[in-house]
């Protein structure tokens, strides 16, 4: 069984942790950078992108984090954890840092003020199964992407979904895979499998 790292600064840790333990993973808590180094995986919770930047920095793990996605360490991030992981947030504060671990540009709360969640069905390029029910909460989209970027997910184009229709929501690029959305609050592991298949793989 890999051994996956869910980083425990802040968010929705717990969440992640079962889904993974569902999904066939163990899982250790990341807060240091020793226990970065033993993790064969990790995953970025969703949370608050700025609050979570900002304690990367105090705990030191900025850097080794973005050494480790540097050498591939296959690295799944959600909402807050997607900000994170892209090259560039719009509309993010200015001392946010990035990973750069994803050739994408994001926008911070795109779904709008009035709207703070949203949740829809949508097909999930690589899961089978039928489609899978996503909540959004005050999430991003993907406004760009680069060359080597694959778009998993769209938001699906039914009512309620407004000008967030047919955003991209889900994307990989090699070993790094982010969703707008959270998987880990639903019941339904199958992002959580796709994630672990990726860790053995790698
Ligand atoms: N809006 C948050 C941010 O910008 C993300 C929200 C979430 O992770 N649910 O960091």
């Amino acid at each position: 069984q890999p051994l996956i790292g869910v980083l425990a600064l802040q968010g929705d840790v717990r969440e992640h942790a079962a889904m993974l333990e569902q999904a066939g993973a163990r899982v250790l808590p990341v807060r240091r950078s020793t226990e970065l180094s033993e993790v064969d995986g990790l995953v970025l919770p969703g949370g608050e992108s700025t609050t979570m930047s900002r304690l990367l920095e105090s705990f030191e793990l900025l850097e080794p984090l973005r050494e480790r996605i540097g050498q591939g360490m296959p690295t799944f991030g959600s909402c807050a954890g997607m900000i994170l992981l892209a090259k560039q947030a719009l509309d993010g504060r200015p001392d946010q840092r990035q990973l750069d671990g994803l050739d994408v540009v994001v926008r911070r709360n795109a779904f709008g003020r009035q709207v703070d969640s949203f949740e829809g069905d949508l097909e999930f390029d690589g899961i089978d199964g039928g489609p899978l029910h996503a909540v959004f909460i005050r999430a991003p989209w993907v406004e760009k992407t680069g060359d080597g970027v694959e778009v998993l997910a769209r938001v699906p184009d039914t009512a309620g979904a407004g000008d967030a229709a047919a955003r991209i929501v889900a994307v990989r690029q090699e070993a790094v895979l982010a969703t707008a959305f959270h998987p880990e609050i639903t019941g339904d592991e199958r992002v959580h499998r796709l994630f672990v298949r990726m860790v053995r793989d790698a």
